[in-house]
């Protein structure tokens, strides 16, 4: 199996930490890319593990020596993929998701082309609405912000490779995984398939001249 890196993208509060979250739970074959931010640790957040959260100097640096994969200001913060995360996972033989906004998702796929994209669409407005402020991580002000990027972020739905609606968590998640388990099997992802291929042909014919024998 040849790793791949899975890009997740959501307007905020349509899921991407959740799903994120169980696939990692369920499946030992995917690894996280922790991304670095200048925005504050929400409670329960920990630094290394959710995100390496960085002053904006620091942020600044990393790019500068070209750490990144990708970087993008989101709702007025900076936010980017170490190229080192992505290496480390893939290294490690899994596929590495990533939780990124769709700036972001565009760079990174220039930058790793083999990414598969896929977009996570709430159900309604109403539902997007609901998921957002019951998370009750954000004032109102930034939650305002935020549904304002979703309008925005929304129409970028047609730069990705699979669209999941998510509106019972447990479908969307057998669906993402459904997404990972065939893109392992496209053709171009299949290892040695030529040479998996010759050699089938060869022992067929054999088969085949096998069987053509007359029997007695
Ligand atoms: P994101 O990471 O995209 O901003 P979250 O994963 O934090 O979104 O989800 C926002 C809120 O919506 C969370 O409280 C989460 O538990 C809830 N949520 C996510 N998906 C569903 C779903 N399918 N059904 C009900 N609640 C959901
Ligand atoms: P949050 O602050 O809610 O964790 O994330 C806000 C937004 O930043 C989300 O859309 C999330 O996908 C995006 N984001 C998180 N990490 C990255 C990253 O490394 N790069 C980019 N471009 N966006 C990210």
């Amino acid at each position: 199996m040849i790793p791949f890196p899975i890009v997740l993208s959501a307007p905020s509060g349509g899921g991407k930490t959740t799903v994120t979250r169980r696939l990692l739970q369920q499946r030992a074959d995917i690894g996280y890319s922790v991304s670095c931010t200048t925005r504050n640790p929400r409670e329960g957040e920990v630094d290394g593990r959710d995100y390496h959260f960085l002053t904006e100097a620091e942020f600044r640096r990393r790019r500068a020596r070209r750490q990144f994969a990708e970087s993008a200001e989101v709702h007025g913060r900076m936010y980017g993929t170490l190229r080192s995360e992505v290496r480390k996972v893939l290294g490690s033989g899994r596929h590495v998701i990533m939780d990124i906004d769709v700036q972001g998702a565009r760079q990174f796929h220039a930058a790793f082309p083999e990414s598969v994209l896929i977009f996570l669409l709430p159900p309604s407005g109403e539902v997007l609405l609901r998921r957002l402020v019951g998370r009750d991580t954000e004032g109102r002000e930034m939650q305002l912000v935020r549904l304002r990027a979703a309008l925005q972020e929304i129409e970028e739905v047609r730069r990705y490779h699979y669209v999941v609606v998510n509106d019972d968590l447990e479908a969307t998640i057998r669906r993402v995984s459904s997404i990972v388990d065939a893109e392992e099997v496209r053709h171009e992802r299949v290892p040695r398939v030529s040479r998996t291929v010759r050699t089938l042909v060869a022992q067929l014919k054999q088969e085949v001249q096998r069987h053509a024998k007359p029997t007695r």
